[in-house]
């Protein structure tokens, strides 16, 4: 990948001590995941100073290491031949060189941005891509100011493809992250109210999001969901080719767009729907997956497929293979029959309302039992939004008990009525969740990762 002396040139380093001319092959700042030729960085935002693990990095093979303790670094007592490298700042240095060996590849790159779904699209485009093509995707949610340099420094020079998520939390953050993946396609799946309390309205979540689009390779393209209205308006800010996608319900009024999907239902085993693209093809597909975001989170992925040249065919068939990431929308066998839909790796209102709609809408034979949690990082007007979200449950048809769980949940409670169940903790909703092992029943978990309601499932298998 590199030479020692590349790094220092890149980075404007120090060597403390080694030898320039050593070669790295890898770029880790886990030093329990580093391996033979590896430089190991040592960051020091996080709870422990990454200085303190060099004696563990050079046990499992690193040769080198970015420091900015020199006096700590010296401490560590390496072997002489260890390659210490002084910059001012281990983080901006490790991102240095990942923006470098990026410039480097000649691949093309789609990265994933959104509110919501940016996981699962990246899961689905790899599946669809992997069948043809070496492909490499975000590890699990590395998506941050350290993930996606992480990334990038994984992406080695035989890869085919690779598929990028990029998270945000504030303004500038997709611009810098943006500018060093230069993506050549982009994805921009939606706009919702996940982490509105950096934010003073939706409007300015999505320009934080529309700032991918800028660094988008123009001989390239960018996908946009057309239905969501937000995204939609931010095409102008894109310079190459945008193409839209669309989800078109039955009895509403269909947009123009380049993908659509249309005639959508369910069954237990996923999805069914067809796919007709500007090009005028059109065909059946089915996928494991539920839910109607899922059919908008695979179209751009069947986009952008298409133009990598994998066939309709393969297409169709890859998307039969598909399987879903724990915690999003997974099917348990609980205890006496109970069936459990476990969708609580993370929430927001509209992905609660989505996953609230794709259940009911399912296991038509089975009794409803919603158990819904805490949706975090709303701001100030969290408990309004709570609440929203229980307005909106009064008027769903199918749900046979709301049971909230959480201390914001109490408004949902509160706004559904009378009928909802109210437990201040998992201890005591554990409880009386065991009334409904019986083979009448579906049962949905959903809330905030910081609630991991997954735990309730321990009493219920
Ligand atoms: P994170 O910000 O945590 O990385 P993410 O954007 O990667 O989230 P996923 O992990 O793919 O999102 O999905 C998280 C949850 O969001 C899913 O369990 C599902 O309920 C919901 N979700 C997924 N796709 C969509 C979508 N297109 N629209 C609304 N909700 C969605
Ligand atoms: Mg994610």
């Amino acid at each position: 990948m590199f030479t020692v002396k590349e790094i220092m040139e890149i980075t404007e380093g120090t060597l403390l001590q080694g030898n320039e001319h050593t070669k790295i092959t890898s770029v880790h700042f886990d030093s329990r995941k580093l391996g033979d030729g590896a430089l190991f960085v040592a960051l020091t935002g996080g709870a422990r100073d990454g200085h303190e693990f060099l004696p563990k990095a050079a046990q499992t093979g690193a040769v080198a290491a970015f420091v900015s303790d020199e006096a700590k670094a010296r401490q560590a007592g390496l072997a002489k031949s260890f390659a210490l490298i002084l910059v001012g700042n281990t983080e901006k240095a490790f991102q240095q060189i990942a923006r470098i060996h990026r410039n480097r590849l000649y691949l093309p790159i789609a990265a994933i941005t959104g509110s919501n779904g940016k996981t699962t699209t990246k899961d689905i485009l790899a599946h669809l891509l992997s069948g043809q093509k070496k492909v490499y995707k975000t590890y699990k949610n590395f998506n941050n100011h350290l993930g996606v340099p992480l990334s990038l420094l994984q992406i080695t020079p035989d890869t085919d493809a690779a598929v990028l998520e990029l998270g945000m939390n504030h303004a500038g953050e997709i611009d810098f992250l943006a500018g060093m993946v230069r993506p050549t396609f982009s994805v921009i799946t939606n706009v919702n109210d996940a982490h509105i309390e950096f934010f003073e309205s939706k409007e300015m979540i999505a320009q934080a999001k529309g700032e991918i689009l800028g660094h988008t390779n123009p001989q390239g393209f960018a996908c946009l969901n057309q239905d969501d209205e937000l995204v939609a308006n931010l095409a102008h800010l894109n310079p190459g080719k945008t193409f839209f996608y669309h989800v078109h319900h039955e009895g509403e009024k269909s947009r123009v767009a380049d993908i659509i999907a249309s005639n959508i239902s369910f069954d237990e085993n996923g999805s069914h729907f067809i796919v007709t693209t500007n090009e005028g093809e059109q065909f059946n597909c089915f996928m494991p997956l539920f839910g109607e975001h899922n059919i908008s989170n695979v179209l751009p992925c069947i986009f952008i497929a298409m133009q990598l040249g994998i066939s309709t065919g393969e297409i169709v068939e890859r998307l039969a293979t598909l399987s879903i990431s724990t915690m999003r929308f997974e099917r348990i066998d609980g205890a006496n029959g109970l069936l459990i839909i476990n969708d609580a790796y993370n929430a927001s209102p509209s992905s609660m309302i989505a996953s609230i709609k794709t259940f009911l809408s399912i296991y038509p034979e089975r009794k409803k039992v919603l158990v819904l949690g805490d949706m975090f990082e709303l701001g100030k007007q969290s408990a309004a939004y709570h609440r929203q979200v229980g307005e909106e449950l009064k008027t769903m048809e199918g749900i046979f008990e709301v049971i909230a769980i959480g201390n914001d949940a109490k408004h949902l409670a509160e706004s559904y009525g009378t009928k909802a169940k109210y437990f201040a903790d998992k201890e005591e909703a554990s409880i009386y969740l065991e009334t409904f092992k019986s083979p009448d029943i579906a049962l949905l978990l959903k809330a905030s990762r910081g609630m991991a309601l997954e735990t309730l499932l321990d009493k219920l298998r």
